[in-house]
């Protein structure tokens, strides 16, 4: 037998692991320094390790009390309430539990490009019609509520990504305010924040205090260091909080990422270094890379390099795996997430010698 027509839903291409190009290159994963998937470069936190260690033991049991524990947490934390906190497996469930709550055969979504390729797909499992409105280059990929509703047209959800990957662009909460204003109250606005630890701009969070067409995703991916828990989480209006429980996978989240992300959370120590770095890495790649480079609120710098296949698979023969952006439609750019001092400077090395 065959699964059904599965010729619209395309592939999700992750940034190669270390262990695959290690073997591929005959080095060690030691040898190499991985800056393509935006991933924390110090790792987890210290307690989050020790807290999956003692959880070990109980993961025979389901994880009810510790759902509960995270979510409150996390309500805490944004100073919302306890049902407007959606945990996920990953800021990707975030994606599909939305989908599945609000959309419906048929209906439209309008996606950024470049953008996200988890958008779409998510989208498409729930049959839905896809566009996308541009984040345009020859404006510095500046995002601007007018690129967004000149492509509206009823569309049921709106993606907005703010730091955007992979250009680092954001968008200002009173240009967010402004597309929920001028959109339809049933068009659900969904900011993806994955990268908001790594900006000064503010989060659309107080947005959910008087509207309820906003949604925010949040990661533990990223800035936590917890990529391979799978850990995220919305943040979603009062008003239709309560259809999590309809739409959630049973137990949406693994005990041993409920108990890593309470301990992460606890640790600021962790991301303040870890956001520091980034800081500090945004910079020296902006002031040492013999490339043009964007302002990025994330945790990676967008370079443009000529042929960015060529010069990734050239810099990882170095040591130096980065991001290819063909995968986004920028065929001469690529991304290079924020490393800490020495990966970042090796990094920028290797860059400018292939460069050269
Ligand atoms: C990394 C990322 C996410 C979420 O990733 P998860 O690992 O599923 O949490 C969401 N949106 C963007 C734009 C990302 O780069």
């Amino acid at each position: 037998m065959e699964p059904r027509d599965l010729s619209v839903h395309t592939p999700y291409r992750a940034g190669r692991g270390i262990e695959e190009v290690a073997r591929e290159l005959g080095k060690e994963p030691d040898d190499l320094v991985k800056l393509s998937s935006n991933e924390n470069p110090f790792g987890p936190s210290p307690a989050a390790v020790e807290a999956i260690r003692e959880a070990a033991p109980t993961v025979h049991t389901y994880p009810k009390a510790e759902h509960t524990d995270l979510s409150a947490a996390l309500a805490e934390k944004w100073d919302v309430a306890l049902e407007q906190v959606w945990l996920s497996p990953g800021g990707d469930g975030v994606l599909d539990y939305l989908a599945r709550a609000f959309l419906d055969p048929g209906d439209g979504v309008l996606v950024p490009d470049p953008g996200f390729a988890y958008y779409p797909m998510s989208a498409r499992y729930r049959d839905a019609e896809v566009d996308s409105y541009p984040i345009p280059r020859e404006e510095d990929f500046a995002q601007r509520p007018e690129h967004v509703l000149e492509r509206y047209d009823d569309h049921r959800i709106i993606y907005l990504t703010t730091p955007h990957n992979p250009t680092g662009s954001e968008m200002a909460r009173d240009d967010i305010r402004t597309i929920a204003e001028e959109t339809d109250d049933e068009t659900l606005v969904l900011v993806d924040e994955a990268y908001g630890e790594f900006t000064d701009a503010p989060n659309a969070c107080p947005l959910l205090d008087d509207r309820e067409d906003i949604a925010i995703l949040r990661t533990f991916s990223k800035a936590y260091g917890l990529a391979g828990l799978r850990l995220g989480y919305a943040l979603v209006p009062e008003e239709w909080a309560d259809a999590y429980e309809r739409v959630n996978t049973p137990f949406a989240v693994n005990s041993l990422a409920c108990q890593a992300g309470m301990a992460a959370l606890e640790d600021d120590d962790h991301v303040e270094k870890t956001v520091e770095t980034t800081r500090w890495a945004r910079e020296y790649m902006h002031d040492e890379l013999d490339a043009r480079t964007w302002e990025s609120g994330g945790n990676f710098v967008l370079a443009e390099v000529g042929d960015g296949a060529a010069v990734s698979d050239a810099t990882q023969r170095e040591g130096v795996i980065i991001r290819d952006c063909s995968s986004f439609g920028l065929e001469d750019c690529v991304r290079i997430t924020c490393g800490t001092e020495t990966e970042t400077e090796r990094a920028v090395a290797v860059l400018n010698e292939v460069l050269s």
